[in-house]
């Protein structure tokens, strides 16, 4: 029988847990370690030794072309991370850091291979939760952290949404209650020019643009990469992730949902809309998420509930086409097919096996 992973609690602000301790213990012999951040929960692997960030792909079944971002715990932990630190890197470090920000640089010689998927580059992050900050300078390393979910899975925001997905495949779940930000960090290539959004996150292109003082590409969602092989410049940008496994359709807002089958039963999540949208339909479980922070910190949370409910189908109401919506509805395409009258969805993919790619 594969053991249980522990789950130990830290409390907010204590940076000297004793949960931190052993779990900073557990990463500097090359174990794995979930964490929280400001975004989604973490799993972690000391970044500078290649059999530890190994098994990161093993325990989330991620193909190895997908890379990996690395957390330090401040600006000079990341420099030494990267074999330049541009003007822009700078500013935007001493802007947005700590926070969901992702910058993609050439990668220093410390970062191995295999967190990288063999790319020069390497993405690079300060988290801005105190006690992941904390952790990192304890094992005096970075992280190698992707999301703490099975590859394509929906990303956890909650130490339980962890476990389900990873228990007994990592050595320590560290819980800190909720994630605040709840969606994945924004992914800024540094190294096009003019810098280009790889993946929109809760820090908006305009915002980037402000601080820089010139406008950056943003990202386009028709850049959706159907295979995880070499070609995908950034794979978090492939059209299925960040998927439930009960069949989800979305509707854009003002649009009919599709007829149900007799007898299935429906989840709804309405994004961005108001009490009365779909009021028509009688779902078993029906979540409301009205404005764009909210829907943020819930959206995951809102996924899992409906994926663990009973419905055998899932309808998402898209938010409106608006800036503050970008993120959220990148997400929800990812987590969605469109609805096609009439017809019921069919399974996309099997989350044990990582090949099952649509
Ligand atoms: P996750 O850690 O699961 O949030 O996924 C990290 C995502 O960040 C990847 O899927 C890529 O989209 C992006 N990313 C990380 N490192 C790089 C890089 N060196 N070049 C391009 N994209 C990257
Ligand atoms: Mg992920």
């Amino acid at each position: 029988m594969i053991p249980a992973t522990p789950i130990r609690s830290i409390a907010l602000d204590d940076l000297d847990a004793p949960a931190l301790a052993e779990a900073a213990v557990l990463l500097r012999s090359g174990g794995l370690v979930a964490f929280p951040t400001e975004t989604v929960y973490g799993l972690g692997a000391d970044a500078t030794n290649p059999a530890a960030v190994s098994r990161i792909f093993a325990a989330k079944g991620r193909p190895p072309t997908n890379p990996l971002i690395v957390h330090a715990d401040g600006i000079d932990l990341a420099r030494r991370c990267v074999a330049e630190w541009p003007k822009s890197a700078d500013l935007l470090a001493r802007r947005f850091w700590p926070g969901p920000l992702t910058l993609v640089l050439p990668r220093s010689r410390i970062i191995p291979d295999v967190v990288t998927g063999g790319r020069a580059t390497v993405g690079v992050r300060v988290p801005a939760v105190a006690e992941a900050r904390a952790l990192i300078a304890r094992v005096g390393r970075p992280l190698a952290a992707p999301s703490a979910n099975r590859s394509n899975g929906i990303s956890p925001t909650r130490a339980e949404h962890v476990s389900q997905d990873l228990n007994g495949r990592i050595d320590l779940i560290l819980d800190a209650g909720p994630t605040a930000v709840g969606l994945e960090s924004t992914v800024l290539d540094l190294t096009s020019d003019p810098p280009r959004i790889l993946r929109p996150g809760p820090i908006t292109a305009d915002e980037i643009a402000e601080a820089l003082g010139f406008p950056v590409l943003p990202s386009s969602p028709t850049v959706a990469i159907a295979s995880p092989g070499p070609a995908a410049a950034s794979p978090g940008l492939m059209a299925v992730h960040y998927a439930p496994r009960t069949p989800a359709i979305r509707i854009e807002p003002g649009e009919s949902p599709p007829p149900s089958p007799t007898g299935a039963l429906l989840a709804v999540i309405v994004v961005g809309g108001e009490p009365r949208d779909l009021s028509e339909l009688e779902p078993c479980l029906r979540i409301d998420l009205p404005d764009p922070v909210a829907a943020s910190k819930s959206l995951y949370d809102a996924l899992h509930r409906c994926d663990s409910s009973e419905a055998d189908r899932i309808l998402i109401r898209m938010p409106p086409d608006l800036p503050p919506w970008v993120a959220i509805r990148d997400r929800l395409r990812r987590a969605t097919a469109p609805a096609e009258p009439g017809r019921a969805p069919g399974i996309r993919y099997d989350r044990e096996d990582p090949r099952s790619y649509r």
